[in-house]
């Protein structure tokens, strides 16, 4: 792997450090001399004939600055990545630090919306048998949970916990989610606020929305727009779900507007029949606010060709609009390219800075652990309806990390630290040494078929398609200086 990457974009000849994470304008006599210096001919550039057209004077001026590149480590050869290991201590950390608990509160849906993780489409999650998390479960894992909390060493002294509740469709078994927030209300714990969250498509909103608001529930309502846009959410009866859904929403929109307004947010997936730009109008004028977008998963489909004519990227929508630019605008980060160009300047270049103490002295040379995986528990803890605790919702059931039932909780961080670093990095770590991510790595090893006899990482980047990827996001900024302007001041990861 080489340090120093260069890429042309419309306008402009770059290159890029990997070791500094900087990006300089390169100047085409610059370009030739480094060419010149990786094929071992440095001493040719003043009779280079490719730099005939430029005067000795401009020629000894960037031989110059190449020395002084040079000098301070921007071009040099690429510094030696090596991973580290995960051990139980810092999952252990990170569960003393847990900021999301998620319960999947039952299996049972009132839907039956035709691109669902759990339907025909897919494989790999647990059958689902219509089944409901009892309460006596939720309350091992908490008791559990708090017994850590107890005992740990916070990293703040206040902090947020935010218990969610995923289904299924949730509000199907009420019960649990309203014990659970009893159980919470009843024990409180000295520097943690709990706050709760859910995931709903809305059917049974009205009947529960005195409940939801009264413990300013964040609700993340499943509406994919228009009746058009919509098409794919269906009832058990196989009648379309817009209309009951859109009334739902709007008595509490109506009842609760200043909850509505600060506590309800909507995702919709996006698929062959949908209309971006309709959808953007639909919740603009409907509901006052923008929607998230989401895709399909292309994880573990086993009816491919229905995927495929149901299937359409988020960017490839954009891509079909005549209002691009307006469409970036509005979505910001919610925009794929938008999003890639944030991902771009906070984590692999040196225009954002974590704290003023990696500013002023430069990132500290942490241990980096292969992947862009999370620690687990970094993000979140969740239990299925079945018991098994997860490092999160999106991934499949196949990766457990332990179980919890009535009898208690069962969570050996040996095991899974040795899980990880025996069956899964040492897997792909030979991959991610030859990849141009690897420092700044977002790709999670679970969709990577860690499991299988070979993994395939389809954010692998080689050379010529890390350059690419550079260029893409330069060129985007040198078109649109306002995005540059816009992510700086108003997105924060930190
Ligand atoms: S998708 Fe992967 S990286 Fe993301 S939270 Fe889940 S397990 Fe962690
Ligand atoms: S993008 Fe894929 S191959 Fe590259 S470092 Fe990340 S996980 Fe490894």
């Amino acid at each position: 792997m080489k340090n120093n990457v260069t890429f042309s974009t419309a306008n402009y000849d770059y290159l890029y450090s990997c070791n500094h994470k900087e990006c300089i304008p390169l100047h085409p006599i610059l370009r030739r001399i480094i060419k010149l210096d990786e094929d071992g001919c440095l001493g040719s550039v003043p009779n280079d004939p490719e730099l005939n057209g430029y005067s000795p004077e401009m020629i000894a001026y960037y031989l110059r600055k190449y020395d002084y590149l040079k000098a301070r480590g921007i071009i040099a050869s690429k510094d030696n990545v090596e991973f580290a290991s995960l051990t139980a201590s810092s999952i252990q950390e990170e569960l003393e630090n847990l900021s999301v608990l998620t319960f999947e509160v039952t299996d049972r849906c009132n839907l039956r919306c035709r691109y669902c993780a759990y339907g025909d489409l897919y494989e790999g999650y647990d059958e689902r048998k219509g089944q409901d998390m009892d309460f006596g479960v939720a309350q091992k894992m908490l008791e559990y949970l708090y017994s850590i909390w107890e005992n740990a060493n916070p990293l703040s002294s206040v902090r947020t916990v935010a218990i969610g509740f995923y289904g299924g469709e949730p509000l199907m078994n009420f019960e649990l989610i309203r014990q659970v927030v009893e159980y919470t209300s009843k024990h409180p714990l000295s520097g943690i606020v709990f706050k709760y969250n859910m995931t709903t498509n809305a059917m049974l909103l009205n009947k529960y929305q005195d409940f939801l608001q009264k413990h300013d529930f964040k609700l993340l309502i499943s509406l994919d727009g228009t009746k058009e846009d919509d098409c794919h959410r269906i009832t058990t009866n196989g009648k379309p779900s817009f209309e009951h859904v859109y009334r739902q929403v709007k008595v509490l929109k109506q009842t609760y507007p200043d909850y509505f307004q600060h506590s309800v947010v909507f995702n919709s997936v996006i698929h062959s029949k949908s209309n971006i730009e309709r959808i953007l109008d639909f919740f603009e004028k409907e509901f006052g606010r923008q929607t998230m977008f989401s895709e399909l998963s292309n994880k573990s489909v086993v009816n491919k060709e229905v995927y495929d004519s149901m299937y359409r990227s988020v960017i490839g929508s954009i891509a079909l609009s005549a209002r691009q630019r307006e469409l970036d605008e509005k979505l910001m980060y919610g925009s794929p390219t938008i999003s890639s160009l944030t991902y771009y300047l906070h984590h692999l270049s040196n225009e954002v800075f974590k704290d003023y103490r990696t500013m002023f002295y430069g990132v500290k040379k942490l241990s980096l652990l292969p992947t862009g995986s999370c620690i687990p528990f970094s993000r979140k803890l969740f239990v299925t309806v079945t018991g098994k605790i997860l490092a999160c919702e999106h991934i499949s059931h196949e990766f457990a990390l332990g179980r919890v039932s009535e009898q208690g909780v069962k969570l050996n961080l040996e095991e899974i630290a040795q899980k990880y670093n025996e069956q899964y990095y040492s897997k792909i770590t030979p991959v991610c040494k030859k990849c141009y991510m690897q420092k700044c790595c977002a790709q999670c090893m679970f969709y990577t078929g860690i499991q299988e006899q070979k993994v395939v990482c389809r954010n692998y980047k080689n050379y010529d398609s890390f350059a690419k990827y550079l260029a893409t996001n330069l060129n985007y900024m040198e078109q649109n200086p306002w995005a540059y302007d816009r992510v700086m001041k108003e997105i924060s990861l930190y």
